[in-house]
């Protein structure tokens, strides 16, 4: 996708503060936190959103969540964390790239 600025950070096109990759995954530190830590976690396959989602994906899905945790708690977040698809403009999706929000500590979000 030529115009997705999170294959631009896959590709090294725009730099950013990594804290894990893998052949499937890339894991960086959000530009704007809104928690003391907050990363994203892509897939380096880009698919736009949730939505957009088959059972094609659905391991990747589930290891996208299960690295999440790992990632959390290698990071420091051993009292617990949060996770946020947001999916879509209405769900608040500002970059058309699935990706998970992993964040702890104070955070801007009120509690649901
Ligand atoms: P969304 O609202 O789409 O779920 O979240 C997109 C997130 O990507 C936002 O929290 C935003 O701060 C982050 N973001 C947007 N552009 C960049 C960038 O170039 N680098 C990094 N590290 N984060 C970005
Ligand atoms: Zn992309």
């Amino acid at each position: 996708m030529l115009d997705c600025i999170f294959c631009k950070i896959l590709k090294n096109q725009i730099p950013s503060k990594k804290i894990f990759e893998d052949e499937d995954f890339l894991a960086f530190h959000d530009i704007h936190p809104i928690a003391r830590i907050h990363f994203l976690i892509i897939p380096k396959l880009h698919v736009d959103s949730l939505v957009q989602c088959t059972h094609v994906h659905q391991a990747m899905l589930g290891r996208m969540l299960l690295l999440g945790a790992e990632l959390a708690s290698q990071q420091g977040m051993n009292d617990g964390f949060r996770t946020m698809i947001n999916t879509g403009h209405g769900g608040g999706q500002e970059v058309f790239h699935l990706h998970v929000h992993v964040f702890g500590g104070e955070t801007v979000i009120p509690k649901l």
